[in-house]
């Protein structure tokens, strides 16, 4: 159940501001004047509306319509990826039909793909109808202070931390883990636009302990951060879906592992599995589903862990929950859902995070995916609120799905 507030009509010149955009996107993807026709959107949208330019900014990232080579390395990269992608045809097309010759694919019953028309209708023309959440001009999130001496200290506990979106630091088995990584100002190819973080880090990433494991799940912007990854640096080992180590290993990196799904490995007593999820992935111009998109399984000697990165609601839950469940804790996403007919292939909403719990066996759900960068239609409180309600519709026990503040430590186990 959706709680449907009517929205305000837009005012003329935010309309006028959006036509503008879209004939700047033709013009841009028609000519090779990229550069002017950016400074020009940018003066407009500076003059009219910048939060416009914001989402527009959004839009180049996720569908491959502008910032042509932001980062000089991308066509090596490309070429880099041609070749990996040819030893992953080699060894895998035959048995993965989520590979193909140019990438990888959602094979799931059901998916439909969303086009760059479905984007402009999302943008555009749903602004003007009414039925779409009104979002607060301010949020007011709880942060808990957390200097991180508990956590640098436990060598014992179970323990998570959400930093933030899709961010926990997981304390399993001694080991020190961290999930998509984002500690930056603004999830974005460009430090001054893009969507900013609404909510600082909850907990700083000098105070971490010393990090072991990184997982990533994809190469979303939001999910794999440059900066971030740079400053962690070579100390820890990451685990990466296929395809998405040539990014590191273009920063600098040579400390990873690439799986493919349903690929796993032991790692100081964990075995760290690679899981299917229903996604997409893409940074740049020309790179869409270049690279995989995965969940993770963390089994311990005593404790498991599911994190299921972005994912639409997808068959692959319940496989997973078959071949690896029950799970102490599954990280499950509740935001960026809205609208449904945009979204829906691609990002849970907070019901159907509840049906996947359910699906993987998950016994303690930690929502991730919300509260810190304002990606979609619905207010960036609103999903802990909509998954809440579903709960109570379902008459599940409110204490098995922890809503985190930002940096706050829950010990999900002890060992003592
Ligand atoms: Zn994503």
């Amino acid at each position: 159940m959706i709680i449907r507030i009517k929205a305000p009509p837009l005012p003329a010149e935010k309309i006028f501001s959006r036509v503008v955009c879209i004939i700047l996107l033709i013009f841009l993807k028609k000519s090779n004047l990229f550069v002017a026709s950016l400074l020009a959107m940018t003066c407009f949208s500076l003059f009219y509306e910048f939060v416009f330019y914001q989402d527009f900014i959004v839009s180049l990232c996720y569908f491959e319509y502008s910032f042509y080579r932001v980062e000089s390395d991308i066509i090596e990269h490309q070429k880099g990826l041609a070749g990996i992608e040819m030893s992953l045809l080699v060894n895998t097309v035959s048995t993965q039909s989520h590979h193909t010759n140019a990438g990888f694919r959602n094979p799931f019953p059901g998916f439909k793909e969303t086009k760059i028309t479905d984007f402009f209708k999302w943008k555009i023309f749903d602004s003007l109808k009414n039925g779409k959440p009104q979002k607060p001009k301010r949020y007011y999130f709880e942060i808990v202070e957390n200097n991180g001496k508990y956590l640098r200290e436990n060598k014992t506990d179970f323990t998570v931390t959400w930093i933030g979106h899709s961010t926990l630091l997981i304390q399993m088995d001694g080991m020190n883990i961290l999930t998509d990584p984002i500690w930056s100002e603004r999830c974005s190819p460009v430090p001054f636009a893009g969507p900013k973080r609404f909510v600082k880090p909850g907990l700083a990433l000098e105070d971490l302990p010393d990090i072991d494991v990184v997982i990533i799940s994809h190469d979303h912007y939001d999910h794999l951060d440059r900066t971030t990854v740079k400053k962690l640096g070579k100390k820890p080992l990451y685990l990466v879906p296929s395809a998405v180590s040539k990014r590191l290993q273009k920063w600098g990196l040579d400390n990873y592992k690439e799986l493919d799904w349903w690929e796993s490995l032991q790692h100081n007593g964990i075995e760290f599995a690679c899981m299917p999820a229903q996604h997409f992935s893409g940074r740049t111009p020309g790179d869409r589903n270049r690279t995989l998109w995965c969940s993770w399984v963390f089994r311990g000697e005593k404790n498991n862990f599911y994190f299921a990165g972005d994912s639409g609601y997808f068959p692959g839950f319940k496989e997973i929950g078959q071949r690896y469940g029950p799970f102490d804790l599954a990280a499950i996403p509740i935001g960026s859902y809205m609208p449904r007919w945009f979204m829906r292939p691609i990002h849970l909403d907070p019901g159907e995070a509840v049906q996947a719990l359910q699906d993987v066996k998950g016994k303690i759900c930690i929502p991730i995916h919300w509260g810190t960068f304002d990606l979609a239609d619905e207010p960036l409180d609103m999903p802990p609120k909509e998954l809440l309600h579903n709960v109570d519709k379902l008459h599940l026990p409110r204490e098995n799905f922890l809503i985190l503040q930002h940096g706050e430590t829950q010990v999900v186990a002890g060992n003592h």
